[in-house]
This record gives structure tokens, C-alpha cells and sequence, in this order.
């Protein structure tokens, strides 16, 4: 039987506006077994990062369950949460924002460290921040080095090594190399690889690009506005897309190579606004396909083959 190490069951979010209400999340569920991992994929302002940081109480959900090894996360009080915290860990976007500048990389990673309290001596200390450094491929070297001496993948290795320091059990990345050269995010999307074969780590991995997405995920979960609109094995994803918005955002992927033959989808049509949305199916004003009963109610994920969850009205037909 699968080991699910998280069960999110329908988490929702929502913010108070001048306007009426955001739903920045809507109604999102999803199990991760351990040791895999888990995309989400999305335009930017589809409630994916906010997924992640409600899962971690970074910001606190407006309402559903969030299972972590038996245990709903929202249930704890701050101090049991507290002591939740090194089992979950998240990894930045902007590794340079996220790091102090006046901080080595000694210091950044130490903080982790010493939050385990295994390590007390500062020989003990340094030792494992030098183990860490070794993990997440930095040279010794630049152990008094700080931030802005570093290129952004470097940064982004202190950004892992940190997350690492606690010995955390589930990670989420969130768009952990969008702000990287295209061959440094290869580099860092390697070495999450292989801390996960490693260490037996759970990943959830936040991006707006699919194809970065594809490279880690065993299962993608398409986000459109808050809600899940796909969710599927991702060789499944990519091989038998339903959903009219993940075709288009399969078809946005550049393939290198001079003669390809791939004919883009365009959205056309206006975003509909988050706030208090109608029933109705949030991306019929740009769909190609839509019709007069995708205004008639939001439609619900239902499985179509063994794994593969769509949110349509007419797909399949
Ligand atoms: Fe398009 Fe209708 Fe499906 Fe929405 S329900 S994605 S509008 S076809």
C-alpha cells in the first residue's frame, strides 16, 4: 500500500479585498507518497506558491485539512507547529533575497544546524556545515564567503544546504531555479534529483514552466486560478493532456530544433477575476472550446483513467 506522507484535502484561501473576496485557493486536494515528488504548475497568480506556503502555515489557510505523517497541520498551536518545522522546509525562488547578506555561508547554514541541537561544540558545528557543503556540492573554500560573492547557483546550493541543516522530511521548491542561468538550473534540478535518491526525500516543486516541471515530477497537478484543473502521472501529462489549458501550456513548451513542426495554442480572451468568480467554469473566457454549459456550475475533477484527474465539462468528450 502507498505511503502517503501528505494528504491536503480541501484547502482553500482567501483574502479580504476592497472588492469582495480573493480566491487565491480554492478548494485544492491532493496525496504525496513518500519520496516522490510532486508539480504544480500554473501561471503566475494561479494560488500554486500560496498552496505551498499554507501548507507550511507561512500564511494560514482559511479552511481544509492538511494530513503531515497523520497530522493535521492546522489543528497545531504554535509551539507544536514550531517543533513540526524541520520536517518541512521550503527552498525560495530568489536565493538572494532569501539569504542575509551579512551572513557567511557559515553562519547561514550553522542556523540550521543548530536548531537540531545534535551538533554543540563549534568544532561540531562547523564539521557539519562542511558535511553540508559537501552534500549540496559547495567547495570548502567558501565557507567565509558571503552572498553577494556568490553566482545564483551557488546561492542556491547555501539555499538547499540550509533547508537541509534540519533534516527535513518534505521540501517544497518553490521555483527554485526560475531565476537561474538555463544550464545552472539543469545543475540544480540534478542535484535535487539526487538528494531525493539520497536521502529519501519528499519533494513538492512549484514552477510556471512545465517542461522544468516534467524533469522532476512523478505526478503534475495543473493549476488554473486557484483550483485543480489536471492531475496526472507526468509521462501521462505529457503524452495524453485533456484539459484545454494544460494543451496550451504543453504546446507554449519550445522544442530545440530548427524544422520543428508545433503548432501553438494562443489564449485569447481576458482572465477572469479571482474575486467572489461566478459558477462557472473559471477558464471559459479563453477556452476555444467553451460552450453554454461551461457556464452552468464549476466542474469538479473526476478520473478518467487509473491516476488522471480532469476538471472539464466537455473533455473527454
Ligand atoms: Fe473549456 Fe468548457 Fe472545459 Fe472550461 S469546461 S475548460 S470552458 S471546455
Amino acid at each position: 500500500m502507498a505511503d502517503h506522507i501528505l494528504e491536503v484535502n480541501h484547502l482553500k484561501k482567501y483574502f479580504k479585498t476592497n472588492r469582495g473576496m480573493l480566491h487565491a485557493v480554492d478548494d485544492i486536494t491532493f496525496r504525496l507518497e513518500r519520496g516522490k515528488t510532486l508539480g504544480i504548475v500554473g501561471e503566475s497568480g494561479c494560488g500554486k506558491s500560496t498552496t505551498g506556503r499554507c501548507i507550511l502555515r507561512l500564511i494560514e489557510p482559511t479552511d481544509g485539512e492538511v494530513i503531515f505523517e497523520g497530522e493535521d497541520l492546522l489543528k497545531l498551536g504554535k509551539r507544536q507547529m514550531r517543533a513540526r518545522c524541520s520536517d518541512l522546509q521550503i527552498i525560495f525562488q530568489d536565493p538572494f533575497s532569501s539569504l542575509n547578506p551579512r551572513n557567511t555561508v557559515m553562519e547561514t547554514i550553522a542556523e540550521g544546524v543548530r536548531v537540531q541541537k545534535k551538533y554543540r561544540t563549534p568544532a561540531e558545528i562547523e564539521k557539519r556545515v562542511l558535511e553540508l557543503m559537501e552534500t549540496v556540492g559547495l567547495a570548502e573554500r567558501l565557507i567565509n564567503s558571503y552572498p553577494h560573492e556568490l553566482d545564483g547557483g551557488r546561492r542556491q546550493r547555501i539555499g538547499i544546504a540550509r533547508a537541509l541543516a534540519v533534516e527535513p522530511k518534505l521540501i517544497i521548491c518553490d521555483e527554485p531555479v526560475s531565476a537561474l542561468d538555463v544550464s545552472i538550473q539543469a545543475q540544480i534540478l540534478n542535484l535535487l534529483k539526487e538528494l531525493q535518491r539520497k536521502l529519501g526525500l519528499t519533494y513538492i516543486f512549484i514552477s510556471h514552466d512545465l517542461s522544468v516541471v516534467n524533469h522532476i515530477s512523478d505526478e503534475i497537478m495543473v493549476m488554473y486560478l486557484g483550483q485543480t484543473v489536471e492531475k496526472a502521472p507526468s509521462a501521462e501529462l505529457f503524452a495524453n493532456p485533456i484539459h484545454p489549458y494544460t494543451k496550451a501550456l504543453l504546446s507554449a513548451i519550445p522544442i530545440p530544433k530548427v524544422d520543428a513542426n508545433k503548432e501553438r495554442i494562443h489564449l485569447k480572451g481576458e482572465v477572469t477575476s479571482p474575486i467572489d468568480p461566478e459558477d462557472e467554469c473559471r477558464f471559459a473566457k479563453r477556452c476555444l472550446y467553451a460552450c453554454e454549459k461551461c457556464q452552468k456550475g464549476c466542474p469538479k475533477l473526476k478520473e478518467v483513467s487509473p491516476g488522471h484527474f480532469v476538471a472539464c465539462h466537455c473533455f473527454p468528450e
